[in-house]
């Protein structure tokens, strides 16, 4: 298999590939798929029930939290986050932090009030706000929102804020599960499976019950958060096979060692790139600002466009796919999530050091 380096979707551990290939036909000796079989069976039951427990055992999530499965991707939950917590007489505070964090504050902004607390536009979205740039208005806002990892950018938040009285929401979708975090900080975290969690068609929303407000209007039920809570997100047919995928990565990432390994794991890998750009002598030049950079996204240049391309050309013949940038950026991006093994990373440092030689 080549090494893949896409931003998604999806990068999965080649023991969960071999493992769905081989119940794909006959699912736990029953002689049909998963995807033929009711999700109202208690076979599917079991893995729905199941995935909840190994995201609340990864995540240590207290009793208050729910796990729930969503479709539309994490951009649906752009809308739906305005949509069930941004009441009358509140407005929506934004962090800026790149171009995720602007579609969400776009779509927010066609429910409500929105205020942007902190933009990195003027840096180009090189630099994640500290914890001091982070504040809010207690009697005015409705939520905090923020981006953990800008996947276009290549830029990371490092630390959460404790932010009182005011419900902390934050997109994970291109960092979960790949470092540990303290949940209780958040009222609502939520990410698209298709980076670290399994193929895209499934959305993971975590959600803390007592921070959804009280609605003066009914919303479709469909877009409202407490039709998934009631029906333990089963109140129509839900994502059956890619449940079952983030499923088997949630268990790899469990038998691996749990989130502990993952971010230790993650920190080897992205060593290895982010010093074969620093120690290039100007050769490859980091986009992201060293204190933001992303452990899942690595941003960088060549001096030359040329030359650029010609790296990501090369690379490719060398089974090294995935590598363009983001088409808003341009570039190279290296995306390492948690299922990308160590010595697709060293293999990517080797062959930087060997085309700068080449090229320099
Ligand atoms: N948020 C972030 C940080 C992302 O990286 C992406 C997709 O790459 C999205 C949101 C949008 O996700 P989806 O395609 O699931 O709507």
């Amino acid at each position: 298999r080549p090494y893949n380096f896409y931003a998604g979707p999806a990068v999965l551990p080649q023991e969960v590939l071999e493992q769905a290939q081989s119940e794909m036909n006959n699912y736990g000796a029953t002689g049909l798929s998963l995807m033929e079989i009711s999700h109202r069976s208690p076979i599917y039951d079991a893995i729905h029930n199941e995935t909840q427990l190994l995201f609340k055992e990864l995540l240590q999530l207290p009793d208050e939290y729910h796990v729930l499965f969503l479709p539309g991707g994490a951009s649906l939950q752009f809308s739906m986050i305005p949509m069930n917590f941004l009441t009358p007489g509140k407005v929506a505070n934004y962090i800026l932090s790149g171009l995720w964090a602007e579609k969400a504050i776009e779509e927010a902004c066609k429910v409500g009030d929105v205020y942007v607390s902190f933009s990195g536009k003027a840096n180009n979205f090189t630099k994640m706000p500290s914890l001091q740039d982070i504040q809010v208005h207690t009697q005015m806002d409705a939520y905090l929102h923020i981006t953990s990892n800008e996947t276009v950018n290549g830029t990371q938040l490092h630390h959460f804020p404790v932010i009182q009285d005011v419900p902390l929401i934050a997109d994970m979708s291109s960092d979960i599960l790949s470092r540990p975090f303290d949940i209780s900080k958040f009222a609502v975290i939520y990410a698209g499976a298709q980076k670290n969690l399994g193929p895209a068609g499934v959305t993971i929303v975590i959600l803390r019950e007592e921070a959804l407000p009280q609605h003066t209007t009914s919303l479709p039920a469909m877009l409202d958060y407490r039709t998934y809570i009631k029906h333990n997100s089963l109140y129509n047919t839900p994502p059956v096979y890619p449940i079952y995928m983030v499923n088997l990565v949630l268990k790899w990432i469990k038998h691996s060692g749990g989130l502990n390994i993952m971010e230790k794991r993650n920190e080897e890998k992205a060593r290895l790139i982010y010093d074969a750009i620093d120690q290039s002598g100007g050769f490859y030049k980091g986009l992201a600002h060293p204190a933001s950079r992303s452990l899942m996204n690595i941003t960088f240049k060549i001096w030359n466009d040329e030359l650029e391309k010609r790296f990501i050309q090369e690379a490719s013949t060398q089974q090294l796919v995935g590598l363009e940038g983001h088409r808003s950026v341009g570039h190279i991006r290296a995306s390492v999530y948690n299922a990308l093994p160590y010595k697709a990373c060293q293999a990517l440092a080797e062959f930087m050091k060997e085309f700068q030689k080449r090229y320099s």
